[in-house]
């Protein structure tokens, strides 16, 4: 996909932690209001709603200014994920440098950071990562749900899935603990085996998440899945009108097996921290995560937690 033309602008901000209502709890960070990575299944387009914006989702970004963090001690031990609703390390990271900023504010907060991204710029910032991992609990997350570039491409305008494995591992050699996030899992397209060998030696954490289509998106993915793959309608037709499970319950068995098989830990709660021998990744259980209710995650779904220790 090509990267579509950028309507900027500067926005004010009285506050650049927003309380998460997610699962996780903590704080959420969106040093940008938009996303040019202008992906097709983005669930991250209700901001429109919020913001004013009638473009395109992907052809905006504000690009917030916002008082210096006074207290940082304030978020020790709290979780802190940068990117929920845009790319920190989208393009115009390069001229702005927000997510560089919050970081640097951070710095020394004691919290814990996860950044979320579909990038290689954070490259850029490697010594600053290495530093925040010192005082912090830091992770980096890539988004990879596909090894077919052809299928990224119709998909999203950010960097190659070669791009975004390669800065997993330099992040990961730099000793900075890094997760594969697979998402969103697309019924009969995303190979989770296939992107599970492809990484397992350069994340501790491997994350499921099953795509949801319950957003505004649904109608564009149902067309390309008619165009593209017209074999897999009667199958999408099953998960996302008629509602059915089956599928994405297999995909689960499946996934605990590969767990199993390979000597890693499956569950639905990646807590508590740690780092995974390597080659070993957590596997992380959040197909349906959505309906994980209350500001923690218990792990206490709607399956046990796998006791399987890695050697
Ligand atoms: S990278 Fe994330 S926020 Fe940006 S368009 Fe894609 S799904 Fe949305």
């Amino acid at each position: 996909m090509k990267q579509p033309e950028i309507k900027t602008a500067l926005i004010d901000t009285k506050n650049i932690m927003t309380k998460s209502n997610t699962p996780l709890g903590g704080y959420s960070v969106n040093p940008y209001v938009g996303c040019p990575h202008a992906c097709k299944y983005c669930y991250a387009s209700f901001m429109k709603r919020f913001t004013g914006h009638t473009e395109e989702w992907g052809t905006f970004m504000d690009v917030k200014t916002w008082p210096k963090i006074k207290n940082p001690r304030k978020y020790e031990g709290q979780k802190v994920i940068i990117g929920t609703v845009t790319d920190g390390y989208n393009p115009l990271e390069e001229t702005y440098g927000n997510t560089r900023r919050i970081l640097e504010e951070l710095k020394e907060s004691g919290a814990d950071i996860t950044i979320c991204t579909k990038s290689d710029l954070v490259l850029r910032d490697l010594d600053l990562l290495r530093e925040i991992d010192r005082h912090n609990r830091l992770t980096v997350s890539w988004s990879v749900n596909t090894l077919d570039e052809t299928f990224k491409d119709d998909m999203d305008a950010a960097v190659s899935i070669e791009r975004r494995l390669a800065a997993m591992k330099q992040v990961y050699d730099a000793g900075i603990r890094t997760i594969c996030f697979i998402s969103p899992v697309f019924p009969g397209l995303t190979d989770i085996e296939a992107i599970f060998e492809r990484a397992r030696n350069q994340c501790d954490l491997i994350w499921l998440e099953n795509l949801n289509l319950r957003g505004g998106f649904k109608k564009t993915i149902m067309d390309y899945i008619a165009e593209k793959h017209p074999d897999l309608i009667p199958q999408y037709d099953e998960i996302y009108n008629k509602k059915n499970r089956s599928y994405f319950a297999a995909l689960e068995k499946k996934a605990e097996e590969m767990a199993l098989n390979n000597g890693c830990r499956f569950v639905d709660n990646e807590t508590p921290y740690e780092r995974a021998p390597k080659g070993h990744p957590t596997i992380v259980n959040y197909f349906y995560h959505e309906e994980v209710k209350g500001s923690n995650n218990t792990g206490r779904r709607n399956r046990k937690v796998s006791q399987i220790t890695s050697d």
